[in-house]
């Protein structure tokens, strides 16, 4: 069961959040975009909150994503699916080509390995998701992504043209910090983003980070894109 009215409460404080953040830091107004992150929660809450307004949705794993997609093909407005968990190189064209074009976005590209079979895969299909590259600001071991030095030494391969265009960064802020504590990770994030459009002339609009703890901060900074699952999905399915 579905408690629509919790849904729509929360979905409602979370974009109200976003806004006053967008607010304090004399952002433009609509310039930090909610990506629901549905990855715990069943392909039922998704036609509820098209009707609530959010249309982008976010999952961890092409395969879970592949299921969603189809469970909603038929709504209208179309979802945009985003995929942001670790993507294997095996799984690319399970997931290019199979959605069209509502894979709108893959965050977390994390090789030059990756980016060339997610290119590849877009040019045979001619589909073209958006991606950005995921970057470990936060120095944790175990999590993905170039090191902020290690991708400015792939740079000019990474710029390199291809099927798919980089539009932006994404990050995630060590696990089980506080929004203060990972503040740091996104201002690193931005000031990448700022060396990288230096020097090699790229365009990078889009910052995908903050999450249910941080989204907030990660708006101060400058996030573009905030993905966040728990705090819209709290109490909402029994
Ligand atoms: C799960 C997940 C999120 C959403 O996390 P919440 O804390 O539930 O908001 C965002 N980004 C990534 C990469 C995730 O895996």
């Amino acid at each position: 069961m579905v408690d629509l009215e919790r849904l729509r409460r929360n979905l409602e404080a979370v974009q109200a959040r976003i806004a006053q953040a967008i607010a304090r830091s004399g952002r433009a107004p609509g310039s930090a975009r909610l990506v629901t992150v549905t990855k715990r929660s069943s392909a039922d809450c998704i036609a509820p909150l098209l009707g609530l307004g959010a249309c982008d949705f976010g999952e961890n794993y092409p395969q879970e994503l592949v299921h969603k997609f189809e469970a909603t093909a038929a709504l209208e407005p179309r979802p945009r699916w985003h995929l942001i968990g670790h993507l294997q190189t095996n799984k690319v064209k399970k997931l290019i080509g199979p959605l069209g074009s509502a894979l709108v976005m893959i965050h977390a590209i994390d090789s030059l390995k990756l980016l060339d079979t997610v290119s590849a895969a877009a040019e045979s299909t001619g589909i073209h998701p958006d991606v950005c590259l995921q970057v470990n600001t936060s120095d944790e071991e175990s999590k993905h992504g170039w090191s902020p030095e290690g991708l400015m030494a792939e740079l000019d391969q990474i710029v390199r043209p291809r099927a798919v265009r980089i539009v932006g960064l994404m990050t995630m802020a060590a696990l089980g910090t506080d929004a203060e504590s990972a503040r740091g990770s996104f201002v690193r994030l931005r000031e990448l983003r700022e060396t990288i459009e230096r020097q090699s002339g790229l365009a990078l609009p889009e910052l995908s980070m903050g999450m249910t703890n941080d989204f907030e901060t990660a708006v101060e900074e400058g996030a573009t894109l905030v993905r966040v699952g728990s705090a819209i999905f709290e109490g909402v399915e029994s």
